[in-house]
C-alpha cells in the first residue's frame, strides 16, 4: 500500500492525468461544443502537453518546486478558462505541499485543499453552478475523509477519483451558473459539464498511477 508520496510519485500522478486527458479529449470537446465554444478537449491537451514538457526538463529536485513549475506552465496557456483554474490547483498544492521530500496521506490531504482553496480564488463559484468544482470538491472532501479514517494514499485517491466522476456526472441535470455555458441557461441542462469531466480525468489518472 502506498503510504507517502515523493516528487517521482508526483510526477508518475501528472503522467497518468496526461494519459487520460490526451484519450478522451475528444469527449471534452463534443461536451464544450455542446455548452460552450468547442474548445475544452484542445485547450486540455495544450495545458496537459505543457505539463510533460515541464517535467521533462524540470530542474526542481522536489516536489513543491516541481508542482509550482508545473502550475506556471499550465497557467499560461492560451485560451479558455481551464488553464488558470488548472494551473491555479496545481500552484495551489505546491504552496501547501510543505518543504519536505515526501508527504505522507494527512500531508496529501492537506496539499489537494490547498489545491482547492486557490482555485476558489479564482472562481466564485459553488457545488451545484456546474463547474469543475462540482468534481474538484467531492474529489477532495473524499480524500481527506478518506485519509482520516486511515486509509493509505492509494485506496484514499481511488474513492476522490470514484467521487470525481460522481461529481461530473451529476453536472448533467444542473444549470450552469458560471462561464460560457451560463449564457445557455435552462438549455445547459442533460449535458455534463466540461471542466468537471477534465477533474474526473486527472483524479483518475492520479489513482491510477498509485494503484
Ligand atoms: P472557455 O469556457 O473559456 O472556452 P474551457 O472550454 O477551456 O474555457 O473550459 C470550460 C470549463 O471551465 C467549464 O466546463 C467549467 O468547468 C470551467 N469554468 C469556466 N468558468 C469557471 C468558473 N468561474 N469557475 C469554475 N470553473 C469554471
Ligand atoms: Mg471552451
Amino acid at each position: 500500500m502506498t503510504e507517502t508520496l515523493d516528487r517521482d510519485d508526483i510526477a508518475r500522478m501528472l503522467r497518468g492525468a496526461i494519459e487520460k486527458i490526451r484519450a478522451g479529449h475528444e469527449t471534452l470537446s463534443r461536451l464544450d461544443s455542446v455548452i460552450g465554444d468547442g474548445d475544452h478537449g484542445t485547450t486540455m491537451v495544450r495545458a496537459m502537453g505543457l505539463v510533460e514538457k515541464t517535467l521533462a526538463e524540470c530542474a526542481s529536485p522536489d516536489l513543491k518546486g516541481m508542482l509550482n513549475d508545473v502550475g506556471w506552465a499550465v497557467m499560461g496557456v492560451d485560451g479558455g478558462a481551464a488553464g488558470p483554474l488548472i494551473g491555479s490547483l496545481l500552484i495551489g498544492m505546491s504552496e501547501a505541499a510543505g518543504d519536505g521530500p515526501q508527504l505522507d496521506a494527512a500531508g496529501v490531504a492537506a496539499m489537494f485543499e490547498g489545491g482547492l482553496a486557490k482555485v476558489r480564488t479564482y472562481s466564485q463559484a459553488k457545488v451545484g453552478d456546474k463547474t469543475m468544482l462540482d468534481a474538484l470538491v467531492p474529489a477532495i472532501e473524499t480524500l481527506r475523509a478518506a485519509v482520516t479514517l486511515g486509509d493509505g494514499v492509494a485506496v484514499a485517491m481511488g474513492k476522490a477519483a470514484e467521487a470525481a466522476e460522481k461529481g461530473a456526472a451529476s453536472t448533467k441535470d444542473m444549470v450552469a451558473r458560471f462561464g460560457r455555458a451560463r449564457n445557455l441557461g435552462e438549455r445547459s441542462r442533460g449535458f455534463a459539464d466540461p471542466g468537471a469531466t477534465s477533474i474526473s480525468l486527472i483524479f483518475r489518472g492520479f489513482a491510477g498511477a498509485l494503484a
